[in-house]
C-alpha cells in the first residue's frame, strides 16, 4: 500500500512543470513548480506546516492551542487546514482588500476570520500587530494557549523552504538549474529556495519579480525602499525588509507591472490548460526576464503559487479588467458574452 498518514504528509513534494510557452518564446527551459497543488492550495501551506512543525518542537504550540496569524490570506487557510487535522483552532487576521474567494475557503476550512483596514505596516493598526496583540491577549489570560506565526519575521519559514521546496528543485532538475525567480511577500520562498541551490552551485542565478507598488525590487536595485505604481497581485511585494527577505542573496530584480504579468495567466491557460493566480503571473513574467538575460539553452524554475479560481472574480473578469487597463484576450470576452 502507499498512503499518508494525515493532511501534513501530503504537503509539497509538487511536480515541475514544463511552461510551454515561456520556454519557446526563450528558448530556454522554464519550468514553474505547481504549488497550487498543495492541500490549501497554495505554496503557502509550507510556510504553515514549516511554522508549525517548529513551534511544536520548541513547546510554544499545545494540545488544543490556537494557532494567531496576520495574513493575506493563503497562509491561514495552510494554517487553519493544518490546524484542524492536528487538532488547534485558528484565529485569522487579514486586510479586508483581499478576494472574496480567500475570505470565504478561510471560513471554511473552520479559521475565525478577522478582517481589518489595509493600512501600511508603520500604522499600529496593520494586520500583523492586530494579531500579535490579539495572541499576547490571549496569553495574558490564559499563559501558554496560544502561538503567533510571525510568518514574516519568523525564520523557520524560509528555512522550511530552504529544506524542501529548494531540495526539490534541485532534486527535480538533477541539479541542471541555471536560475530561478519569484516574487517575495513574507519572502520565504525566495531566500529558502536561493539558499538550497546557492550552497549547492553558487552559479546559479537568483531573481526577484516584483509586482509594481513594491519597495522590494528598488531596494535590492538601489538601496532604497520606494514604490511606484500598484498592483492586483495578493500576497506579494512590501514595503519593508522582512527577517526572511533580509539576508536572501539576490543576483537580479525587476519591476514588473500588471499589463505584463496578467496577459501571460491568460495565455498559459488558454494554451496550456494551468489556471494560476495574480502572483504566478509576476513570476511568469520574471522567468521570461531571466532566461532572456541568461540566455537560449538555460533551465529556469519559478513557483506557480496558487489557482486563479482563488481570483476568479478579478483575474478572469473582463468588465475588472477593462477598468484596471489590462488587455481582455478574445476569448475570455468571448467565454461571457456567450
Ligand atoms: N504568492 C501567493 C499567492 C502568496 O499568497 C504569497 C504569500 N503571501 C506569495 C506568493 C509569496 O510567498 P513568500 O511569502 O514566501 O514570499
Amino acid at each position: 500500500m502507499s498512503v499518508i498518514p494525515d493532511l501534513s504528509a501530503a504537503v509539497g513534494h509538487t511536480p515541475l512543470l514544463r511552461l510551454r510557452s515561456a520556454s519557446a518564446l526563450t528558448g530556454c527551459e522554464v519550468f514553474g513548480k505547481a504549488e497550487f497543488l498543495n492541500p490549501g492550495g497554495s505554496i503557502k501551506d509550507r510556510t504553515a506546516l514549516g511554522l508549525v512543525l517548529d513551534a511544536e518542537r520548541r513547546g510554544l504550540l499545545r494540545p488544543g492551542g490556537t494557532i494567531v496569524e496576520g495574513t493575506a490570506g493563503n497562509t491561514g487557510i495552510g494554517l487553519a487546514l493544518i490546524g484542524a487535522s492536528r487538532g488547534y483552532r485558528s484565529v485569522i487576521f487579514m486586510p479586508d482588500t483581499q478576494s472574496r474567494e480567500k475570505i470565504d475557503a478561510l471560513r471554511v476550512a473552520g479559521a475565525e476570520v478577522r478582517l481589518v483596514p489595509a493600512v501600511p505596516f508603520k500604522d499600529p493598526r496593520h494586520y500583523v500587530h492586530i494579531a500579535r496583540a490579539y495572541c499576547e491577549s490571549l496569553n495574558d489570560a490564559a499563559p501558554g494557549r496560544a502561538w503567533f506565526g510571525n510568518q514574516f519575521d519568523n525564520t523557520a519559514n524560509r528555512d522550511w523552504h530552504e529544506a524542501t521546496t529548494g531540495v526539490e528543485i534541485w532534486e527535480q532538475t538533477d541539479g541542471k538549474i541555471d536560475g530561478f525567480v519569484c516574487s517575495a511577500g513574507t519572502g520565504g520562498t525566495l531566500a529558502g529556495v536561493g539558499r538550497a541551490l546557492k550552497s549547492r552551485n553558487p552559479g546559479v542565478k537568483i531573481a526577484l519579480s516584483d509586482p509594481t507598488g513594491s519597495a522590494l525590487a528598488n531596494y535590492v536595485n538601489c538601496g532604497e525602499l520606494v514604490a511606484e505604481g500598484s498592483s492586483i497581485s495578493e500576497g506579494i511585494g512590501s514595503s519593508r525588509v522582512t527577517a526572511n527577505f533580509q539576508d536572501a542573496s539576490i543576483d537580479l530584480a525587476w519591476s514588473i507591472p500588471d499589463q505584463e504579468s496578467v496577459p501571460l495567466l491568460h495565455q498559459l491557460l488558454n494554451e496550456e490548460g494551468w489556471c494560476v493566480g495574480g502572483s504566478s503571473g509576476v513570476n511568469i513574467a520574471g522567468a521570461i526576464r531571466l532566461a532572456r538575460a541568461l540566455g537560449p539553452g538555460h533551465t529556469v524554475v519559478t513557483v506557480l503559487s496558487d489557482a486563479g479560481t482563488r481570483y476568479q472574480a478579478k483575474l478572469f473578469n473582463p468588465a475588472f479588467l477593462r477598468e484596471k487597463g489590462i488587455p481582455v484576450p478574445a476569448w475570455l470576452d468571448k467565454s461571457f458574452s456567450s
